[in-house]
């Protein structure tokens, strides 16, 4: 279990300007976060190194970027129009609503002891209008996952690339679901974003392909610090499978609040794409490089939630370490998904020489290495505790002997330990530390 609350995280993230409460001025909107600028950072930091690993640094892969408003057939044809639901009870006394699923008694309301109503289906998607007339046809949903914006695509990229089985379609976007109880920060939110891949496999060869991806799964949580040991494999039960998948594997998470599902891998067999071939007549298949037969290609997915791998990576990198006046918050962050990767400060702020030269090596290595922040505030202890508490792997500062020698002080925010190194060879010290 991890050795922060979610207190401390909450306000570390929006003293910090990680995250902040959706339209705060507003008195907010339950279900929405808002990424400050560091928290950008950061899930932008995540989103290329899942793209990089999942889609350029693979051949088999290919990226879409699908709209967020589907034609309503699509959903129709995908279960979730008549089926994404949870059951929903409200109390007759207060009036507030549950996921009947969350609750251990669902009798008796556990915030005023009133009694619960029958639970019925809730469906979860944002339905919307498209265009002037409100009819009927009009109707269209903000898309609930970002799976379906490539089995409707898969066509397009068949007869446009002609990729070979196995390939992968990878997709990072924006899921919208009225969760009835939305709740644990960026854990369920209405609003959130996902990493999809939907990965096409001629049937025979499924399992193989699975365990595959269970491999690639546990090496992408290595790649952003996720440890082994919070994560732990639930292989969901026959009777608890969701309605097209024949195996599905949920890795769990041991978040704050308890261990809940972080990712999935499901094996959708060729559902997906049999229901949008039947529902739209058009045929969904690919030609067999070695048989020359039309298979309708069988399917495994892994999916990622970039919110709840943000609030992973948080819970994982945060330490506390010494005590009283030397008590320091550090975020271990891997420095390739660390929101600033260096600090430059001038040792003291109203000494020009200081500045002047301080500035110069801030814009050489701004060049370098884009994201650098200057902190000149306070005096040098303080400024170390800020970049700590924010994860910038490396501080640099400029002082005296600077001036004399052309060298700097690299600090190390994990051990705190000291480097003198000349400036001109920064760039290949901090390279090699970055990595
Ligand atoms: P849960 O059981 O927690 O509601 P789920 O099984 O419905 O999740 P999936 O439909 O498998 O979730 O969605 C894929 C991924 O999207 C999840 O593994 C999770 O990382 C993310 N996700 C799903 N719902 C939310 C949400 N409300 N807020 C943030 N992330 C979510």
């Amino acid at each position: 279990m991890s050795n922060v609350s979610m207190e401390q995280l909450i306000s570390l993230c929006k003293r910090r300007g990680f995250i902040f409460q959706g339209s705060e001025i507003y008195g907010g909107l339950a279900g929405t976060w808002d990424y400050g600028p560091l928290g950008s950072e950061l899930k932008r930091n995540i989103q290329n190194a899942w793209w990089n690993m999942f889609i350029t640094g693979r051949e088999d892969m290919f990226g879409v970027d699908a709209a967020i408003l589907m034609n309503q057939n699509v959903w129709k044809a995908s279960g979730h129009v008549a089926g994404f639901s949870d059951p929903l009870v409200e109390c007759t006394k207060c009036k507030r609503r549950f996921r009947a699923d969350h609750l251990e008694n669902t009798e008796v309301c556990p915030e005023c002891q009133g009694s619960l109503g029958e639970a019925r289906q809730f469906n979860m998607m944002f339905k919307t209008t498209v265009g002037a007339l409100e009819d009927e046809d009009a109707t269209a949903y903000l898309r609930p996952e970002t799976a379906q914006g490539m089995f409707v695509n898969f066509k397009n990229v068949v007869d446009s690339l002609h990729p070979k089985l196995p390939f992968g379609l990878g997709q990072i976007g924006k899921a919208f679901r009225n969760e009835i109880a939305p709740r644990d920060f960026i854990f369920r939110s209405r609003e959130f974003e996902q990493m999809e891949i939907e990965y096409f496999v001629k049937e025979e060869d499924w399992q193989g392909r699975f365990a595959d991806w269970m491999n690639a799964m546990y090496q992408w949580m290595d790649l952003v610090g996720i440890p082994r040991p919070s994560v732990h494999e639930l292989e969901v039960a026959p009777d608890d499978l969701a309605h097209y998948s024949k195996r599905t594997v949920d890795f769990e998470f041991d978040f704050p609040f308890g261990r809940k599902e972080l990712y999935g891998l499901a094996y959708r067999t060729n559902f997906d794409l049999n229901n949008h071939a039947e529902a739209s007549k058009v045929p969904l298949y690919i030609v067999d490089d070695e048989t020359s037969e039309k298979i309708v290609p069988h399917c495994i997915e892994p999916t990622f939630g970039v919110d709840r791998t943000i609030l992973a990576v948080l819970a994982s990198a945060y330490h506390e370490e010494g005590e009283g006046d030397d008590k320091r918050v550090v975020l271990k962050f891997r420095p390739s998904i660390a929101p600033y990767k260096l600090c430059v400060s001038p040792l003291l702020r109203n000494k020009p020489e200081l500045m002047e030269k301080a500035r110069v090596v801030y814009s050489g290595l701004k060049k370098l290495f884009g994201n650098v922040t200057w902190d000149d505030n306070g005096n040098i202890g303080k400024r170390y505790r800020r970049q700590d508490e924010i994860g910038t792997p490396y501080c640099i500062t400029v002082d005296f002997d600077t001036l004399e020698n052309d060298t700097v002080t690299v600090r190390d925010r994990d051990t705190a330990t000291q480097d003198r190194v000349a400036i001109g060879d920064l760039e290949m010290f901090l390279k090699e530390k970055l990595q």
